[in-house]
């Protein structure tokens, strides 16, 4: 009953044997030939010159990294961005032996030696941090040069060190003995917004940036500065490396970016109808009773709430799909359950499966479609999901 799909075991995806998947109340599903499909479509707007860096931070958007990255690294990716020390140990546990740029800061003399130990490569945003990450190297008598990533800021005002003084701070990293400069980068603050003129302004002082350290006879080894919006709004930004998070998971990153490429939601979130009841005209249901049956109403209790992630600020808004048709949700979401109206569908029976993200039929409800009801970004939506949901990857 449940799909046309067949559920698989691969490595780090829950062991699943059908009989456990079935037994799930709820959990997410992980499409691997869309991941595959994104990677393919991003590889093809890119020149052969240009690396394809999947960034899998936050356990891969809620995707589950390891899974995600043995994927993306066969489709074609060949690098793996991650925000933390822990991500990136996590993903080379798993065998995976890519190269792996940590994109957020770190200091301390515990995240430098896991670093050196576990051959990631750090990115380095003050010339105070370079002189750590030196001084810990020189201690544990590191004796080949690290690889390290400059980060320059050009206009995002996050980690970095402002682009005017790049020469000056390049050309002291240059000078450290342990540390062997692989990149230098920026992250661009409005490539999402349709009006290109800050995104124009962040390239601009980029490349003044380049021009400061190739005048002082630095070879300038690799640049990247385009994340998933950048990568779909203009090839001029995508240098050596493009670092895409959001559109190898299949969401496009604004709506005018839609016609660039095509792209597939890999994740899909799925739990199972657990009781069914009718309720006489004037019941109220959920904490606070913040629906009242309008009418006799045929309920159904959903195996999902927001300790799972469905955010609870959705309550009364939210729409699910069963049996190919959408049905609203009633009542306010619980922490581990939630209501839906399916009158309209009479013998819905206990077991059946709700698609609270993904497609049923030719009805399809996207992470943009919470985000917009929440005023918020899908991106914040993906990786809202809590491990308590297993992942199973389906092909
Ligand atoms: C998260 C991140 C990305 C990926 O951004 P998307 O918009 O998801 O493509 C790229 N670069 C840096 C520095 C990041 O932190």
């Amino acid at each position: 009953m449940l799909s046309r799909k067949q559920a698989v075991s691969i490595a780090a995806y829950q062991q699943c044997d059908t009989y456990a998947w079935f037994s799930q109340r709820a959990w997410v599903e992980i499409d691997l030939n869309a991941l595959t499909h994104n990677v393919q479509q991003i590889k093809q707007c890119l020149s052969p010159d240009t690396q394809l860096m999947a960034v899998v931070k936050a356990d891969a958007y809620g995707h589950g990294a390891v899974s995600v990255a043995q994927i993306v690294l066969q489709a074609g990716a060949s690098w793996l961005g991650v925000a933390t020390v822990p991500e990136g140990i996590q993903l080379r546990e798993s065998g995976i032996k890519a190269p792996i740029l940590i994109l957020g800061a770190t200091h301390t003399r515990e995240q430098i030696h896991a670093i050196a130990q576990w051959q990631l490569q750090p990115t380095i945003g003050s010339p105070k941090q370079a002189l750590i990450v030196s001084n810990v190297l020189e201690t544990i008598q590191y004796n080949s040069p690290l690889p390290v990533h400059i980060k320059l800021d050009t206009g995002m005002s996050r980690l970095g060190t402002n682009w005017q003084e790049a020469g000056e701070f390049v050309q002291l990293v240059d000078r450290l003995p342990h540390l062997h400069i692989a990149s230098i980068y920026s992250h661009l603050a409005t490539a999402d917004n349709p009006d290109p003129a800050i995104m124009q302004q962040q390239h601009q002082r980029f490349e003044e940036a380049i021009a400061q350290i190739k005048a002082l006879g630095i070879k300038i080894p690799s640049l990247h500065l385009a994340n998933s919006a950048a990568t779909l709004a203009d090839s001029k930004l995508h240098y050596d490396l493009v670092r895409v998070g959001l559109a190898v998971y299949g969401l496009y990153p604004a709506p005018h970016l839609q016609n660039t490429i095509n792209l597939k939601p890999v994740l899909q979130l799925n739990a199972r109808v657990t009781h069914i009841k009718t309720i006489a005209a004037g019941t109220g249901v959920s904490y606070g009773h913040q629906f009242i049956a309008p009418n006799e109403m045929r309920l159904a209790v959903v195996g999902i709430g927001y300790a799972d992630g469905v955010p609870r600020n959705l309550t009364n808004k939210l729409q699910v799909l069963i049996r190919g048709q959408r049905v609203p949700q009633i009542g306010t979401i619980t922490m581990d359950q939630l209501m839906i109206d399916v009158t309209t569908i009479p013998d819905v029976q206990e077991g059946e499966v709700v698609t609270l993200l993904g497609e049923q039929g030719d009805q399809k409800i996207t992470a943009d479609d919470w985000a917009e009801e929440l005023k918020t970004i899908s991106w914040e939506i993906l990786c809202g999901f809590k491990h308590r949901l297993p992942r199973v990857g389906v092909i």
